[in-house]
């Protein structure tokens, strides 16, 4: 006889990482191409001197530079081991058992994960046909048993942003006692004209959060460092569900040499973003109904080709992420890189 666990186990999906193949080119994971910045990378090694110790369990320097940073009280700032981890406590602060998380579909895979690992019952809401999060769907399926909003903006895979009218219309509709948590993982890639700021939104309102990473633009995804910002009212309850010692000392470091690097990441990013727009153009004019993404990533909608489209670009040494059945998202590299990328597209012939 085995140990009993969780009955529910088999209703909780893996969370499936981005595939890496030797020799290949990986645009499945949002990362940045290039390592850290000579400057972080030498904090990191700094830090590494000092990895017998624990790390400071609070974070307290990364959360003072970031509430320096953001322009808001340390109070309202708490850091977690990757965002990912922050949407989990979120979920554990804010829900009992049987209560809704509520989240656009498709939108980031980790939600309804989290939400069923937390006890709580996912509750996705169809996306407009532009791949764009349905708002006014979101608010119209709030329930009694709601609890938590997750509203990903620019919206992994498919890549739109909200922008800050329809947001705010949005928020006005929304309950006091229902958290709102805006997941800003792409925030620095952002370059529309009427922009969500989600850490004043944050700072102007009860019940709304925002969750950043140093995951994507700054390029440290491997060492694990979020954070979020909200009310203390959220912040105090989100902080007390973390894992003790969760983000590590070298993470730490980091993330305070990559805000104290200053302008570098913005000329990171808006490379990125010239890029963007080149392979999302590219590839409206081979026929795909690329939507308008604010991220370092472009959604192919490809629906029931997406499984063949996916193995093509393997075969031409090109990983991309495949959603089957519905489509494939693909991280903006280097230029190079989106090359070799676009020849692969440009190679694929539908099979009907
Ligand atoms: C990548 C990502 C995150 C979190 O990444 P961490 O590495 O855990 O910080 C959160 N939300 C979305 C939508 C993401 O794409």
């Amino acid at each position: 006889m085995s140990p009993d666990v969780r009955s529910d186990l088999d209703a909780i999906p893996s969370y499936v990482p981005g595939a890496s193949v030797p020799g290949a080119v990986k645009l499945a994971s949002n990362e940045t191409t290039a390592g850290p910045l000579p400057s972080v990378a030498a904090a990191i090694v700094e830090a590494a001197a000092g990895a017998n110790r624990y790390p400071d369990i609070t974070a307290g320097a990364l959360v003072d530079r970031l509430a320096g940073f953001l322009d808001v009280p340390p109070a309202n700032v708490t850091a977690g081991c990757g965002s990912v981890a922050l949407c989990q406590q979120l979920v554990q602060a804010v829900c009992a058992p049987g209560d809704e998380v509520l989240y656009g579909w498709r939108s980031f895979e980790a939600y309804p994960i989290i939400a069923r690992i937390a006890h709580a019952v996912p509750v996705p809401v169809p996306n407009r046909a532009d791949g764009a999060l349905d708002l006014d769907a979101i608010a119209d399926a709030v329930t009694d048993r709601t609890r938590l909003i997750f509203v990903c903006t620019p919206n992994n895979p498919t890549g739109p942003a909200i922008s800050r009218t329809e947001m705010s219309a949005f928020l006005d509709r929304i309950p006091e006692r229902v958290t709102v948590a805006l997941d800003e993982a792409y925030y620095e890639y952002v370059r529309s004209v009427d922009p969500v700021d989600g850490v004043a939104e944050a700072m102007a309102r009860s019940n709304v959060v925002a969750l950043r990473t140093f995951s994507k633009a700054y390029g440290l995804a491997g060492l694990r460092v979020g954070y979020l910002v909200g009310p203390v009212e959220l912040v105090v309850p989100v902080a007390k569900m973390l894992v003790p010692f969760s983000v590590g000392s070298l993470a730490q470091a980091a993330g305070i040499a990559c805000l104290d690097a200053g302008d570098e990441l913005r000329a990171r990013t808006d490379a990125v973003v010239a890029e963007r727009t080149r392979v999302r153009d590219a590839l409206i004019e081979l026929g795909h109904a690329v939507p308008d993404s604010q991220a370092n990533f472009v959604w192919l909608p490809l629906g029931d080709a997406a499984s063949a489209f996916d193995a093509h670009c393997r075969e031409n040494l090109v990983v991309v992420r495949c959603f089957a059945g519905d489509g494939v998202r693909v991280t903006i590299g280097d230029p190079d890189e989106n090359d070799r990328f676009l020849n692969a597209a440009r190679g694929f012939v539908t099979r009907t």
